[in-house]
């Protein structure tokens, strides 16, 4: 952490160690493995800001237990691989700012 004009300047890996996660059993996000063999590109290893996919192989290693609910995966994914929900209330991350 650091000071500028008065403004406390915060990394987001810090901000990330403030939150806590109540991991729903049942993953809320489910992929398409054989669209993911296919994908060309294979945004969600680049765009994830919780690193939920690992490339391995050729393949996608994916694991849900992380995961930020930005929905950005769902959003880059050329391929329309992705089964995206919410976690069941109350799970999932906790958000804390303080
Ligand atoms: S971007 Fe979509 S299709 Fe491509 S590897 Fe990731 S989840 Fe699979
Ligand atoms: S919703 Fe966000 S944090 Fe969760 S897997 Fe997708 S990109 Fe990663």
């Amino acid at each position: 952490m650091s000071e500028t004009a008065g403004l406390q300047r915060i990394r987001v890996e810090d901000l990330l160690q403030r939150d806590s996660w109540d991991v729903d059993p049942r993953p809320h996000i489910r992929l398409n493995a054989e669209k993911c063999a296919g994908c060309p590109t294979k945004p969600c290893t680049r765009m994830c800001p919780a690193g939920c996919y690992v490339e391995a192989g050729g393949s996608i290693v994916f694991s849900y237990e992380g995961c930020l609910e930005c929905g950005t995966c769902r959003v880059v994914c050329p391929m329309e691989a992705i089964e995206w929900d919410y976690p069941v209330s109350g799970r999932g991350i906790q958000y804390r700012t303080a």
